[in-house]
């Protein structure tokens, strides 16, 4: 990922993260310059931190604290749905809990860096993690951006990447470290705070209505917090989402997939990006570990078996690489391989960042592919892109700052070769 240089002059600049998405105009504050919120984390070091918990986690904490089980939903309540972190405006609590609770506990989600409003309503936070690392969030509103309109939150899992997908700035970046559940939930709480600073608390409401986990990292290799935060995100006493509006992005870790159809009913997502395994090979190298027919298969499975009386679908992200994977004989080769499982493709024109050796497929390229599989019976998007001035790679800004590894560096030696080798062949 990688930040712009315009990050440094200015406190209101141009930024752009996540595939298909521009940021203008966008005012940025930086809240880690308040030494009020240093103290807070320090004091809040020895404490239980609530924000994450599972229910069940939950009801144990209130045990431990000799509590009654129905303190963990009134609680969760307070946390989730009214965005509240302080247990003295939990008016349904005795202050004699509120009291203990503040001793023992706390709400504390991961450090906002730097948060990113743009006059469109697009929203952007960048999270320093425990250990210094930064991971971003961003929230797309639906075109018309009114006020109570389609929210989707793109939440990160990992600082990083493991699988190195040849087109991904994030996986450019190698892999750091996993989320932890409060740090995943954290950055929806955080962003439905947004909505409710300055509203009393009683007329507070949460604002995401859709949730993908589409940021970095690759959600199903860091299983148990992810699952843990998508059940936060669905259970009716934290934020109570819809399941048709939690999805979760794959690149194909296809045992994972058979064990998220038994642990949780969400939307699937996967990253395909090529019609052969030849292509995938290169393109997701963890292809070569599960080839496309075991994703297929995995795919259909996941279908049929979450939900067998409910007509379900996955959607196939599939990136337009100018030359690379956008022929009509790809899109054919798409349609074939795609029939009988019950699919919506999201056509992504590619999003370039420094030293990629990929250009996006022409607008008219994207729109023949899409019609060939139109006509082939399949409903097909294209993901819209704001800002073809600016770079525009999933997640830009975190990536200058947290880029501390070899394989960047290896990885643009590598591109530069290539390139010398077709300039001495041309
Ligand atoms: N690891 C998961 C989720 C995060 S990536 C996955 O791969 O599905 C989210 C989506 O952004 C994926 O479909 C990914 O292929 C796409 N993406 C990554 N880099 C991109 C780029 N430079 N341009 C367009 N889409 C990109
Ligand atoms: Fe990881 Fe997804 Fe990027 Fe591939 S596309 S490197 S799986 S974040």
């Amino acid at each position: 990922m990688v930040c712009k240089p315009c990050l440094t002059d200015s406190n209101v600049f141009i930024q752009q993260s996540s595939p298909y998405l521009i940021m203008s105009k966008i005012h940025t504050i930086d809240p880690s310059a308040s030494p009020a919120s240093t103290s807070k984390t320090q004091n809040n070091q020895q404490k239980t931190n609530l924000l994450g918990l599972s229910k069940q986690q939950l009801i144990d904490f209130f045990a431990d604290i000799g509590e009654k089980k129905f303190r963990a939903t009134q609680v969760m309540k307070w946390i989730y749905q009214y965005g509240v972190d302080d247990f003295f405006a939990m008016s349904n609590l005795s202050k004699k809990l509120q009291a203990k609770l503040d001793k023992v506990a706390c709400i504390t989600p991961p450090n906002v860096k730097f948060k990113q409003f743009s006059d469109d309503g697009t929203r952007k936070w960048v999270f320093e993690v425990t250990g210094g690392s930064l991971v971003e969030t961003v929230l797309i509103p639906a075109d018309d951006n009114k006020q109570f309109g389609r929210k989707t939150l793109c939440i990160s899992s990992q600082v990083g990447c493991a699988l190195d997908c040849s087109f991904c700035s994030t996986g450019k970046q190698g892999f750091e470290r996993d989320l932890t559940a409060s740090e995943i939930i954290g950055q929806l709480w955080v962003a439905n705070q947004s909505y409710m600073t300055d509203v009393p608390i009683s007329e507070r409401e949460n604002r995401v209505t859709n949730v993908v986990m589409m940021g970095m990292g690759e959600p199903l290799l860091n299983y148990r917090p992810v699952v843990a935060s998508m059940s936060l995100m669905l259970d009716d006493h934290a934020f109570g989402m819809s399941k048709r509006r939690v999805t979760l992005s794959t690149s194909g870790v296809v045992p994972r997939m058979y064990q998220l159809a038994k642990d949780i009913d969400v939307a699937l997502a996967i990253s395909l990006h090529a019609p052969n395994d030849e292509l995938r090979n290169e393109l997701v190298p963890i292809n070569k570990k599960y080839p496309l027919a075991d994703l297929i298969e995995a795919a259909k499975s996941y279908v049929y078996e979450t939900n067998p009386r409910h007509k379900k679908h996955v959607t196939i992200e599939y990136v337009m690489l100018a030359g690379v994977n956008d022929t009509d004989e790809h899109a054919h080769q798409l349609a074939t391989l795609l029939d009988g499982l019950p699919s919506k493709i999201n056509l992504i024109p590619f999003n370039p960042f420094p030293h990629a050796p990929y250009g996006r497929s022409s607008n008219n390229r994207i729109h023949a592919f899409s019609n060939i599989l139109n006509q082939a019976g399949f409903v097909c998007t294209i993901r819209q892109t704001r800002g073809d001035d600016i770079d525009a790679a999933c997640g830009q800004l975190v990536g200058q700052v947290a880029d501390r590894t070899r394989r960047s560096q290896k990885w643009q030696e590598a591109v530069k070769k290539r390139q010398q080798q077709t300039s001495t062949l041309g």
